[in-house]
């Protein structure tokens, strides 16, 4: 398998194959976090995520229903990759019904309706937003790249695109005397 640099999952993807797509992070920004700071954001060539696929299908099941993309923000790849990609993700697991990702709200936010919606036709359907929180001057300290507004605008379309995601909250982020405007 081809894995470049750092690679991370979700806890609840503990058993789902991981098919790197890219590399490092796209953004890199956020004040709190180190975990790709040792990788260069990259994407992977196709040729290397077909060998994976050729490697996967010896370990796993045919009828594999799920596969998570790595790394830190896969879903920044334009729509039409994503969708090269889930095309090939058919050919090898042709019973895929959900491929997994973490995404980021400037990732989605770049996206149009419709893209979304091809997106979703084409089995993304779980998408691992790192929000954080939606308390503006908290966002900020944390170079996340967005406002609180994005967040809502970006998931409502997700719900419209009839999209699964999960919201990555960090509680007590907002610091000491902050937590009732925080919880907001
Ligand atoms: S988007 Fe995620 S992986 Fe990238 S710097 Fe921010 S927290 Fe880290």
């Amino acid at each position: 398998m081809h894995y470049t640099g750092p690679v991370y999952r979700p806890p609840p993807e503990a058993d789902t194959p991981l098919l790197e797509v890219t590399y490092g992070c796209s953004w890199g920004k956020c004040s709190f976090c180190t975990m790709y700071h040792s990788q260069k954001f990259g994407v992977s060539p196709l040729e290397d995520v077909e060998d994976d696929l050729k490697e996967l299908i010896r370990y796993y099941p045919k009828d594999l229903k799920k596969i998570f993309l790595v790394n830190g923000d896969a879903f920044a790849l334009p729509a039409r990759k994503l969708l090269e990609i889930a095309e090939l993700i058919h050919k090898y697991f042709p019973e895929i019904e959900c491929i997994a990702c973490y995404a980021s709200i400037r990732n989605i936010k770049r996206k149009s309706m419709e893209d979304l919606e091809n997106l979703r036709k084409a089995g993304y359907n779980r998408l691992y937003i790192g929000l954080e929180t939606a308390y503006e001057p908290t966002l900020k300290q944390m170079r996340k790249g967005y406002t609180k507004e994005d967040e809502y605008n970006e998931l409502s379309r997700l719900k419209e695109a009839n999209m699964d995601y999960v919201a990555l909250l960090m509680l007590g982020v907002a610091g000491r005397g902050k937590c009732i405007e925080s919880a907001k």
